[in-house]
């Protein structure tokens, strides 16, 4: 099938999906050791992009095998300014090919390419040249000890900070060049090699990824990449010879990361689902409160962790401000991620589709009202329609349940008895949303939230420099920022008796 959009498609792009989409495994691409293959597809037209090679077991003891080498061998002898200075060029290279990355990842996960350009490959190029730099800044301290049991003695004490070793990085669909940025930056930085394992439905930009890293000249093992399902994700969560495993996905695959890894007792950092409170008093700056909520959720079709997807609105404007958020959501403009004029995407696949359309028919069943939205829009590709839904039951499937697409549940709230308890009651603890003028009652709700990021007056509002991470069910350690250090490093106490 060919559509009017396939003339944008640049020739790097097409020249990319022409190609053998292979396992990258000790500075090789090589075929899955089962030699199978698997299909990814674009999910505006559910039409096949290409095959691409997948990994079983035997990849997987194949490519920590090759890690465990690098980073025994030259990755350890590299000097932090080495690091640095790959580190960055890798991130010189994401901004130098942000088209072909964007074009690829609007093919391959739906999201449109225009906003896949401005913020997944420029923010992951960020990250890059971000932790370039902590390469030579991760520093250890010395320390005045006094040992009372050995009298008369002088101490030289210190702490060394060494990498974790080989770590297992398994990533989700939502965000791919951009999850797999947080999790290679800081690991590459710090000196860790790391085996990649990108989502089933988007391996494409990973692989990209794959050959700009390639191209740098990291030394063989450092980084590998092995594209298959969530077998292989299981395998290299079980690995023995695995020292770390940073996992981003469901809270439900992210339990079983923690099943995995107690074999060994590798490492574990976690970012699961969420659930995020939007709150809006009455006093806020509604011109601005009314796009921000509905982007809250719209932004990437819902399909984002921190997706404000629980709207908490002042019970005296609830009404006008959530037809407003309606009015808004309604006339998103749904379409291919190649069209410059799409605001909301499909959703990545059929199963997605059904597991969203099946809580809409749930939430309805249970007696919610859809102010706008309410179904599946269209009959091709896996597109929703955005939908407010307002007279929910708190514990309806639709309230306490992530339902990763572009849907939002209402709920009235009086400032008087306040809001917090209500905004937490959830498993989940990821991000929160305020929207007030009041200075002080905005700091006082964001110290009662129990969330790893709290929002005021704006949502989604990211940075490299800020730990991101959940509370809660939302998740282990925290990324981003020098949260990411703490993660790919662990400490060394020595003590010299002079
Ligand atoms: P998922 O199953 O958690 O997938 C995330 C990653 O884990 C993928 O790379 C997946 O590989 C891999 N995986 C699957 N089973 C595994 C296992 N037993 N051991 C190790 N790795 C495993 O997420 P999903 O099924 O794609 O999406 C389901 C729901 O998860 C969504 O509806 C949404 O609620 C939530 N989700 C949350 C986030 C987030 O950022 N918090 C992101 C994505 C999805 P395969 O792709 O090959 O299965
Ligand atoms: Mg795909």
């Amino acid at each position: 099938m060919t559509t009017a959009l396939d003339s944008v498609v640049s020739p790097a792009v097409r020249d990319f999906l022409a190609g053998e989409r292979k396992l990258l495994i000790d500075g090789e691409w090589v075929d899955a050791a089962a030699g199978a293959t698997f299909a990814t597809h674009d999910p505006a037209t559910g039409r096949k992009l290409t095959e691409v090679a997948l990994a079983t077991a035997e990849d997987v003891d194949r490519a920590v095998a090759a890690a465990r080498r690098a980073f025994e061998g030259p990755w350890s002898r590299i000097t932090p300014s080495e690091r640095q200075r790959l580190v960055w060029r890798i991130g010189d290279r994401l901004l130098e090919r942000a088209a072909e990355f964007a074009q690829l990842e609007s093919l391959d996960n739906g999201k449109s390419a225009g906003v896949a350009q401005a913020v997944d490959v420029t923010w992951a190029a960020d990250i890059f040249h971000y932790y370039a730099g902590w390469a030579t800044k991760v520093e250890g301290r010395t320390i005045p000890v006094s040992v009372p049991w050995v009298p008369d003695a002088q101490w030289h004490a210190y702490t060394l900070r060494e990498p974790v070793g080989v770590c297992g990085q398994i990533i989700p669909w939502n965000f791919p060049l951009l999850m797999a940025a947080f999790k290679v930056a800081p690991a590459l930085a710090t000196g860790n090699t790391v085996i990649l394992k990108p989502a089933e439905q988007t391996p494409l930009t990973a692989l990209l990824l794959g050959e700009v890293i390639q191209e740098i000249g990291l030394p063989p093992g450092v980084f590998n990449i092995l594209t298959g399902y969530g077998e292989a994700g299981a395998a290299l969560a079980a690995h023995d010879g695995v020292d770390k495993v940073a996992f981003t996905g469901s809270t439900e695959v992210g339990k079983k990361i923690v099943d995995a890894a107690r074999g060994n007792l590798k490492k574990v950092s976690l970012e699961l689902g969420g659930k995020s409170p939007n709150i809006v008093f009455a006093d806020a700056d509604l011109d601005a409160a009314v796009p921000g909520s509905a982007n809250a959720w719209l932004f990437n079709h819902g399909q984002c962790c921190v997706a404000g997807t629980r709207l908490f609105v002042e019970d005296t404007i609830f009404e006008e401000f959530t037809q407003a958020v309606a009015d808004f959501a309604g006339q998103a403009v749904l379409g291919p991620g190649l069209d410059p004029d799409t605001q909301v995407g499909p959703l990545i696949d059929q199963e997605q589709l059904d597991r969203v359309t099946g809580y809409l028919r749930q939430g309805l069943a249970d007696g919610a009202r859809a102010l706008t939205g309410g179904g599946r829009h269209g009959d091709t590709g896996f597109y929703v329609q955005p939908t407010v839904l307002v007279d929910v039951r708190p514990e309806a499937s639709v309230v306490r349940e992530e339902i990763f697409g572009p849907v939002v549940v209402a709920q009235p709230f009086s400032a008087a008895e306040g809001v917090a308890a209500q905004a937490n009651d959830s498993d989940f603890g990821l991000a929160a949303g305020v929207w007030t003028r009041d200075l002080s009652r905005a700091h006082r709700v964001a110290r009662q939230l129990k969330a790893g990021t709290v929002w005021v007056n704006t949502y989604n509002a990211f940075d490299t420099a800020m730990p991101f991470g959940g509370y809660k069910q939302s998740g282990w350690g925290r990324e981003l920022g020098e949260g990411a250090i703490d993660l790919y490093t662990q400490v060394k106490a020595v003590n010299v008796q002079l």
